[in-house]
């Protein structure tokens, strides 16, 4: 039988998982499951050659019972009804599990963004932005960046949305760069999201960092930050793999060196202190713990059968396949799921948004100390569940966040 790896059925199916775990009743249920709107449109690109060219854009929300919507824009071939309809529940999910005030939304559009220069970029990025406005507001839904988005598209977008409304909102929009109204630590905010949902898996079996051996899928947004704090906390990075390939150091790779090389244009496989290895082999490999912090089913039931450590930390969104996620289970692989370990970014997210709605800037420590409290109160509570249930952790955060959902739907009551 083939593995299915449609997004969006994989996470209906997931949430559906929990159902006989709670008390909430089927037409409720069904009702969180489902997305509340979907918004597809044509998104206009003037090429610098001056050929006009079409692109599908979309903005899902997913649930916003318990505040606006809240998620990524993403550029990325693979970008369909689908697969950004499943990130929206992901994050409607994830918000409500680490209990802040917004819902689940995800937005993108379907294209090679490397094919394009940084003017049709900005081009592309403004047309997406009227396109979608009627959904976009400080109360109604706030984006963020994701796959190939950065601080520099979320400042086109934001200037898009303030002229077509006529406002300034800063809180429209999160991961602005500092001079619009972002935040200090937001760029590192999911990979010390990570690093912190590490080390507290760690603890909870009597471990620590130092020393363990990691294999990180990812060198991008979240991965490259993480890697530089796991090898600050002692641990030994003996695999990257990247869209380029993968290398290998048993003693560690210098991930500071690589860094710098990748920053010189250089791509990973040329990276002189690894040894160059086959993405298949480097799952492989013996470690403490896999990181996956690139893109969807990663980790397929294939490689969940050659697997050699002993956790996996999901970094990247939905990176272990449902086939894959019976077998480790099986196989007593320890999976701390997507939801809880990257939540950081959108719990950073939430800090500007208060942030920019109050009009007044935390120091860096407050925002580090605060983003801590809030992951490690989320881990706790997830393996309370967890062991008071006798549940995976997965179940344990979907438990949570499908019964948070349910009380905020509840208390608001059906209208009309
Ligand atoms: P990014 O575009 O900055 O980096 C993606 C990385 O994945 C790159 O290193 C790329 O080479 C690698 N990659 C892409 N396709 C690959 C393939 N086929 N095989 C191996 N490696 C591949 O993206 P990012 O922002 O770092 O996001 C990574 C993941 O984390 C995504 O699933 C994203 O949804 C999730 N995430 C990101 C954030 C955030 O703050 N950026 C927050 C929460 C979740």
């Amino acid at each position: 039988m083939t593995e299915n790896l449609n997004p969006l059925k994989a996470i209906t199916d997931r949430i559906r998982s929990v159902r006989n775990l709670t008390s909430i009743h089927k037409s409720l249920f069904d009702l969180i499951v489902q997305p509340e709107r979907l918004l597809e449109v044509s998104v206009y690109l003037k090429r610098d050659s001056g050929e006009l060219e079409i692109y599908k854009g979309y903005r899902v929300h997913h649930d916003t019972s318990r505040g606006p919507g809240k998620g990524g824009i993403r550029y990325h071939p693979d970008v369909t009804a689908d697969s950004i309809t499943a990130l929206a529940a992901e994050m409607s999910l994830k918000t409500a599990l680490v209990d802040i005030p917004f819902g689940g939304a995800k937005g993108g559009i379907a294209c090679h963004p490397e094919a394009f220069s940084e003017a049709e970029l900005e081009r592309l990025t403004r047309r997406y932005a009227i396109e979608i406005n009627p959904l976009v507001g400080t109360y109604k839904d706030v984006p963020a960046p994701d796959v190939n988005t950065n601080e520099k598209v979320m400042a086109w977008f934001a200037d898009t949305i303030w002229a077509l409304n006529g406002q300034n909102t800063t809180s429209v929009i999160t991961g602005k760069p500092l001079a619009l109204g972002g935040v200090l630590g937001h760029q590192g905010a999911t990979s010390l999201g990570v690093l912190i949902t590490v080390k507290n898996i760690l603890q909870k079996h009597n471990k620590t960092l130092a020393g363990k051996k990691i294999i990180l899928q990812g060198f991008g947004k979240v991965g490259g930050p993480l890697a530089f704090l796991l090898h600050s906390a002692g641990a030994k990075i003996v695999a990257i793999g990247d869209i380029s390939g993968a290398i290998y150091n048993r003693f560690g790779i210098d991930v500071v060196s690589l860094g710098a090389h990748l920053k010189n244009g250089g791509s990973l496989n040329g990276f002189n202190h690894a040894e160059v290895i086959d993405q298949k082999e480097m799952w492989a490999l013996k470690a403490d713990l896999i990181i996956p912090a690139a893109l969807e089913n990663a980790i397929d039931s294939k490689i969940a059968e050659v697997i050699d450590c002993k956790y996996i930390v999901e970094a990247a969104n939905g990176p272990v396949t449902e086939a894959a996620d019976k077998i480790l289970a099986q196989r007593q692989i320890v999976v701390v799921p997507d939801i809880l370990s990257n939540a950081g970014g959108v719990i950073s997210s939430s800090f500007e948004w208060a942030q920019d709605r109050q009009g007044y800037s935390w120091d860096a420590k407050t925002a580090t100390d605060r983003l801590t409290n809030k992951m490690t109160e989320a881990f706790e509570e997830m393996w309370g569940r967890s062991q008071v249930n006798k549940i995976s952790l997965r179940q344990a955060c979907l438990l949570i966040a499908v019964e948070r959902l349910a009380q905020a739907h509840t208390y608001r009551g059906t209208f009309p």
